[in-house]
């Protein structure tokens, strides 16, 4: 049953937009993010061949060869793992989104290494809103001066903010820190930072992550089946 990415896909679609509807959000402003990591290359081709164009992975060394893989496909691939500070150059190279932000050295040397032939990187901030030990992210006071930051490297766009909530957490906890993320998000743009994506979402908790103002849910199993 694990096998049928294509009826997955479908009805992980369908969720959104039930969920677009249900929380009065704007059609087609929920963005859907296939995250592959752990899966074959089959598995992938299967999303692709349903119309899937982007892509989320963790680890870069099964990563680059996925992404060489399928080099004429036009996908768009989204690095959502842990950026090591000796790691940020094929992030640069191979990766147009990096959700993973949380140092200023991190987003120089994207910002240093992303290639001229290319448009600017798009980048998150990680915010780790309930202090969670096991997750990355900065604390939100320190989120401001790492904006600034970002917004002034030519080679990086900042879109916006992203979260991993705590596993297994309660749905109202996790209601709680996507919606205190949304509320940051609201006052940075006031600020006049023109940020569009709030990254926040993963399969078990798809729906409170829409209720909250998600713009771009980041799927695994829901799509590929447990890895
Ligand atoms: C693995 C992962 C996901 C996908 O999680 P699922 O529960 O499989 O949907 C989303 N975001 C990040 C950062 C991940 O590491």
């Amino acid at each position: 049953m694990n096998d049928h990415v294509q009826q997955n896909l479908k009805i992980i679609q369908a969720r959104i937009r039930e969920y677009e509807i249900k929380y009065q959000r704007v059609p087609g402003s929920v963005a859907l993010l296939a995250v592959s990591k752990n899966q074959s290359l089959e598995k992938i081709q299967q999303a692709i061949i349903a119309g899937q164009k982007s892509f989320g992975e963790n680890y870069l060394q099964e990563a680059i060869p996925k992404i060489q893989f399928f080099a004429k496909e036009n996908l768009q691939w989204h690095f959502i793992g842990l950026i090591q500070r000796n790691k940020t150059r094929k992030i640069a190279e191979y990766f147009s989104w990096a959700h993973t932000v949380t140092e200023k050295i991190i987003a120089q040397r994207l910002n240093d290494q992303r290639p001229q032939n290319l448009p600017a990187l798009n980048i998150c901030i990680q915010v780790n809103i309930s202090q969670d030990p096991a997750k990355g992210g900065i604390k939100l006071n320190e989120v401001l001066p790492l904006v600034e930051f970002c917004v002034s490297l030519p080679r990086v766009r900042l879109r916006g903010l992203m979260v991993l909530p705590t596993q297994n957490s309660l749905s109202n906890e996790q209601a709680t820190v996507f919606s205190a993320l949304k509320i940051l998000y609201e006052d940075l743009n006031r600020k006049g930072f023109f940020l569009d994506t709030l990254s926040m979402g993963m399969s078990d908790d798809l729906e409170t992550a829409i209720a909250e103002g998600s713009t771009l849910v980041r799927i695994g199993t829901g799509i590929f089946g447990s890895r």
